[in-house]
């Protein structure tokens, strides 16, 4: 298998190119309906294609599978993401090792969490990588030249839990300069939608005095829009500004109406490619998508794209000038695919239109968490004692429950967004009931019986229809509580129940094959949508994670403190809970329910 580098270079000097980005997904349904989606993308010529690392390893057999199938079955080049922090240094040495075995030949060599950094954190041998520079110097001294490395830049600065004013790249420059001497080859960018900062952030290495990022490929990542809802929510956790024009769009929509912020944001795709094309003189020339597994956004910018397009044609490629084409229209686009492949046009497409993520379908490849590097506490070890300090009991730990409920604390290690959604303010007060009683709350949802599809609370998908939910909270309880509560669920007709621990114990009063939509949607000419489902599978895979947090938690204090033990107990002894109630007209059912 040839390098990215080699690969870039049998190209024509100003040739256009771009690549795909996959995670592994969550459930083993999930992995098998990604690889039909992979052959059919493979098919749009992507360069290479990137397969994540779920963080301390977390994904490491996985990711290795899907990468020797990309390589072995698919015949595609791979780049195989490596972190370095929090893990032990025997799974990089297996991952570089099964690389090389399976004929990888690009890494991308990454830090990964912060490092917990202190003796009784980490292993002592994995000490020796604080920062990705220290992995790129590890497989440049272990495998030579074999392996084609690429590291991560952010055009906007890096944002490890700083305020956007601190973010800087001139502060992470040295670094970028460091990895680069220690024998990066290209570079790979955060995802971005502000074109003015990358092109500045491009000029900034273009002129570096040292001279070392000349003839570096410089890869720009970009986050195709497939709803308004996931496109918000992925730019804020990546920290990635959006411009004006960029919002104004968007929100031009009528009604936020997802079928039509698709179309607007695969215009802004085509627009940002053209613009970077352009105003970097053609330097820039390759493409990152960051598909979320998903294929249709992508799919229809590299249709509409003037600058991808031919590549995704396989035709041979010929220079000219750059021109913003008529679009071409979204339904011709779908029925004609790219290059004669048909995107998919199953059942399964709905996967791509409504919002996935932990409540999608499991049997979605888009299932789990959001970017799929694995579980995190979305904090860094210090802003996570400074926010949640050290909590001594189980009262202690019902105040940060409340707190953050009540607006005192702005995240908890299972809430990766700051701060309570509108429609949970809406039941924040009988939240707060069961967390004080010890219930803690890590997911909730109100019912809703019929209300219009562009309501600026509930609504979700296309213009004039309507959007239903049954009320859902999933919360950890201890044992004995667990119990008694147990007793009142089993026997009720109107509720479905999960529990589980991290022992393996598990019970419900469904079948394994059971399935509850909990969210769906009536719109005009199309069946009804169901994009928020929960059954086993999923309520199991989500379980795992959940404990492990946790963990994670735990990890941040010393073994010999009441802070360790207390976490050990929680993870060792409580259970997660996960009710939804079919009432969904009646919507203090489920709430009058619990406060019983
Ligand atoms: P580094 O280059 O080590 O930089 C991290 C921070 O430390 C920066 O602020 C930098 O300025 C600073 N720094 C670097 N070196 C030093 C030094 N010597 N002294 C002091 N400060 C220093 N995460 C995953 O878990 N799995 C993935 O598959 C994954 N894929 C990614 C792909 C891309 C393209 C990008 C942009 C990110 C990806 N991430 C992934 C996220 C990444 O692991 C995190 O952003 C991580 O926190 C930083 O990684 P890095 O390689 O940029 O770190």
């Amino acid at each position: 298998m040839a390098t990215i580098i080699e690969k870039i270079g049998s190209l024509a000097s100003e040739e256009p190119f771009f690549s795909f980005e996959f995670f592994p997904p969550k459930t083993d349904s999930g992995v098998q309906n990604l690889i039909p989606r992979l052959r059919r993308m493979t098919k749009l010529n992507p360069l290479f294609i990137n397969i994540t690392w779920g963080a301390g390893g977390s994904t490491a057999t996985k990711s290795l599978e899907i990468a020797k199938l990309c390589t072995e079955e698919l015949g595609i080049t791979v780049c195989l993401h490596l972190t370095c922090t929090n893990m032990e240094k025997r799974v990089i040495d297996e991952a570089l090792a099964n690389a090389k075995k399976y004929s990888i030949r690009n890494i991308l060599a990454l830090r990964g969490d912060s490092p917990r950094g202190e003796e009784y954190w980490t292993p002592p041998e994995s000490q020796e990588f604080k920062y990705a520079v220290d992995l790129v110097k590890y497989i440049r001294e272990q495998y030579g030249d074999y392996f084609c490395i690429g590291v991560a830049a952010y055009p906007e600065g890096y944002a490890d839990g700083s305020s956007p004013e601190e973010q800087d790249p001139l502060l992470d420059l040295p670094y970028l300069v460091e990895k680069t001497k220690a024998g990066a080859n290209f570079i790979m960018t955060q995802l971005f939608f502000d074109v003015d900062k990358f092109v500045a952030f491009e000029k900034m290495l273009n002129e570096h005095e040292s001279g070392v990022f000349n003839g570096i490929p410089l890869i720009p990542g970009l986050l195709p829009i497939s709803t308004y809802q996931s496109f918000i929510r992925t730019a804020k956790l990546s920290h990635a500004n959006i411009p004006e024009d960029v919002m104004d769009k968007l929100n031009a929509v009528p009604n936020a109406d997802d079928e039509q912020v698709k179309q607007v944001g695969v215009q802004v795709l085509v627009n940002m490619i053209n613009d970077i094309y352009t105003r970097t003189s053609h330097r820039v020339r390759g493409f990152h998508f960051y598909t979320l597994n998903l294929e249709r956004s992508t799919g229809l910018i590299l249709e509409k794209s003037p600058i991808l397009r031919p590549r995704a044609h396989g035709s041979t490629y010929v220079p000219q000038p750059v021109a913003v084409k008529e679009p071409v229209s979204i339904e011709s686009a779908l029925a004609a695919g790219v290059s004669g492949v048909k995107l998919d046009d199953s059942i399964s497409a709905h996967w791509d239109d409504f919002p996935n993520g932990r409540w999608g379908d499991p049997r979605s490849p888009a299932y789990g968490e959001i970017d799929g590097y694995g579980v995190t506490l979305h904090a860094t070890p210090d802003k996570a004692l400074k926010l949640w300090g050290s909590p001594e009991t189980s009262s202690d730990i019902s105040d940060l429950f409340v707190k953050y409920l009540t607006g005192e604390l702005p995240v908890l290690p299972w809430a990766e967004e700051e701060g309570l959604s509108a429609e949970t303010k809406l039941i924040e007060d009988d939240l707060i009931k069961l967390n004080k009683l010890g219930l803690w709350t890590v997911a909730s949802q109100p019912a809703i019986n019929s209300v219009k599809s562009d309501d600026p609370v509930f609504g979700w998908g296309p213009h004039n229809g309507y959007v239903f939910q049954k009320a859902l909270v999933e919360f950890f309880v201890p044992e004995q509580k667990f119990f008694s509560l147990k007793d009142k669920l089993q026997g009720n007709e109107s509720i479905s129940y999960y529990a589980g621990n991290a022992s393996g114990d598990f019970f419900s009063n469904m079948s394994a094959s059971d399935v509850n939509a909990i969210t769906w949607g009536v719109f005009p000419n199309r069946e009804v949508v169901q994009p928020t489902i929960i059954e086993e599978q999923s309520f199991r895979a989500w379980m795992d994670d959940a404990f492990e947090i946790w963990k994670e938690w735990q990890r941040l204090y010393s073994p010999s403190t009441k802070t360790y033990e207390l976490m050990g107990n929680i993870h060792d002894s409580y259970f997660l809970v996960s009710i939804v109630h079919h009432d969904y007209v009646n919507g203090k059912a489920l709430w009058e329910l619990l406060h019983e």
